[in-house]
């Protein structure tokens, strides 16, 4: 079945079954209006759309949320598919937006006199926020803020520039790092004042999850919940195999960066504001996870984000110099012995490269400002997929794993717990080096066939 056809018969599907047969009062003002299968078809994001007030829309989300399984056991019973997609409900903002535009082009018309307001109120949000998620930061007054383990500095940039905005508008804030982030960090403002999981106080009312949907991938910045706060998850990473946390789940794989997403959480907000300080703690994130704007994920919309930020004060000159340029001379060291290390596979068209504790004790180089070594693989002629495999311990790797285009690595973490993206994603595998090794090759080298086999 075509693709686009397959989505269009899910999507009816799935809105007569709501109709006839999930017998539950809370969905009854909701329009199914769109399907997207992920690449794989083992995901579906359904669009929906709630005739109502706010609180007629939230049902309606915990009503579909607990309808899911029925749902796919429908469409299981309906289809003969190799695997039935994980449904996972989002509100559609897309009418919201054209609302939003209605608004602008009224200010517009509004005449002179409303000039000054006007400037103050013309936001850019490409990626309008969902209305509940809004609510939770409009209604309550602590926030925990928390990103995965190993941040990059997408994860403290959303977490930092959020953190700022929320304190400058009378909220309580705990941010929470981890231990041994990039020395870069340290210019980020606000880096200083966020805690280390232990250094924690009391309870905060609202959890967020900043670049990563899995309260796993937060690791001890999760101890000491209550379980009584609220989840909040905003992230750009598809959701995996692995349950997603959150009541209130925004993920949007559009946007190059969450640091994006935080962008147009602050425009949607009008309490909040883009400060210079914020602006800086977003634009480090989008510029990383882009690689200075290089990546596959910069699209016009990611670019113009960029140039908001910059607009409102984020120094572009020199975050790329912290995040993309300077390095210290052991970081250099460490990386011709990554270099060095290059191993080239299955006719050139992998490479497997290795940093161990050894290497970084030998050099001086500290692994965490390592961004940015394992593209230089992907770099080399002919390489079409590439893991770097980072020593934890003798028995623990933390793989870093890239693709070229048609390539697609999401899968290939999936298969072993980790996620990411299509182009960039990660893993961590147990055993002696060699093991690890084989099991990664196998596993690129069926990506390898499998992308042949389809194109
Ligand atoms: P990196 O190789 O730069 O550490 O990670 C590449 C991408 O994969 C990032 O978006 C990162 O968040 C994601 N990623 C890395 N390791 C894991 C993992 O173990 N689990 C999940 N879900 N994502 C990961
Ligand atoms: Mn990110």
């Amino acid at each position: 079945m075509r693709e686009g056809h397959l989505e269009e018969t899910l999507r009816r599907i799935i809105a007569q079954a709501l109709v006839d047969r999930v017998k539950d009062p809370r969905i009854a003002f909701v329009t199914i209006n769109e399907v997207r299968l992920s690449r794989d078809k083992t995901s579906a994001q359904i669009f929906y759309t709630v005739l109502g007030s706010d609180e007629e829309r939230r049902k309606s989300m915990q009503g579909l949320r607990s309808s899911a399984g029925f749902l796919q056991s429908i469409i299981g019973d309906s289809l003969r598919l190799k695997t039935i997609p994980r449904l996972h409900f989002r509100y559609d903002d897309s009418l919201d937006r054209s609302f939003r535009l209605e608004e602008i082009l009224d200010d517009l018309h509004s005449g002179p006199e409303g000039e000054a307001e006007r400037s103050e109120e013309m936001r850019f949000i490409p990626y309008p926020p969902p209305p509940d998620l809004v609510e939770v930061f409009r209604e309550h007054h602590s926030f925990r803020l928390t990103t995965h383990v190993n941040p990059d500095a997408d994860g403290i940039g959303s977490l930092l520039g959020l953190g700022l905005a929320l304190e400058a508008a009378g909220k309580t804030v705990q941010m929470v790092r981890h231990e041994d982030g990039p020395s870069a960090f340290s210019v980020l403002p606000g880096y200083d004042r966020a805690v280390l999981p232990g250094e924690l106080q009391g309870e905060d009312e609202v959890l967020v999850l900043l670049d990563c949907h899995e309260l796993e991938r937060i690791g001890p910045a999760a101890d000491g919940l209550t379980g009584r706060e609220k989840v909040v998850v905003i992230d750009h990473h598809l959701t995996g195999d692995g349950d997603s946390e959150g009541e209130v789940q925004w993920i949007e794989p559009a946007a190059a960066a969450s640091a994006s997403m935080v962008h147009s959480l602050v425009g949607a907000m009008e309490e909040l504001s883009l400060s210079g300080e914020v602006a800086s703690c977003l634009y480090a994130g989008l510029i990383t996870d882009t690689g200075g704007f290089r990546f596959s994920n910069t699209d016009a919309t990611t670019l113009h984000v960029g140039g908001d930020l910059v607009e409102h004060g984020a120094d572009a000159a020199a975050l790329a110099e912290s995040f993309l340029h300077r390095r210290s001379p052991a970081t250099l060291r460490l990386l011709a012995r990554v270099l060095d290390s290059f191993d080239y596979r299955l006719g050139g068209k992998v490479v497997l490269a290795r940093m161990t504790r050894a290497m970084c004790e030998e050099t001086g180089g500290r692994m965490e400002d390592t961004e940015g070594f394992v593209n230089f693989a992907t770099s080399a002629e002919g390489v079409e997929l590439v893991a770097l495999l980072k020593e934890v311990d003798e028995q623990t790797w933390r793989v870093s794993l890239r693709a070229n285009d048609p390539y697609d690595v999401q899968r290939v973490a999936e298969t072993f717990g980790g996620g990411g993206h299509a182009k960039a994603a990660g893993c961590t595998l147990q055993g002696p080096v060699e093991e690890v090794e084989e099991r990664i090759l196998e596993a690129l080298s069926r990506e390898l066939q499998m992308e042949t086999a389809e194109g």
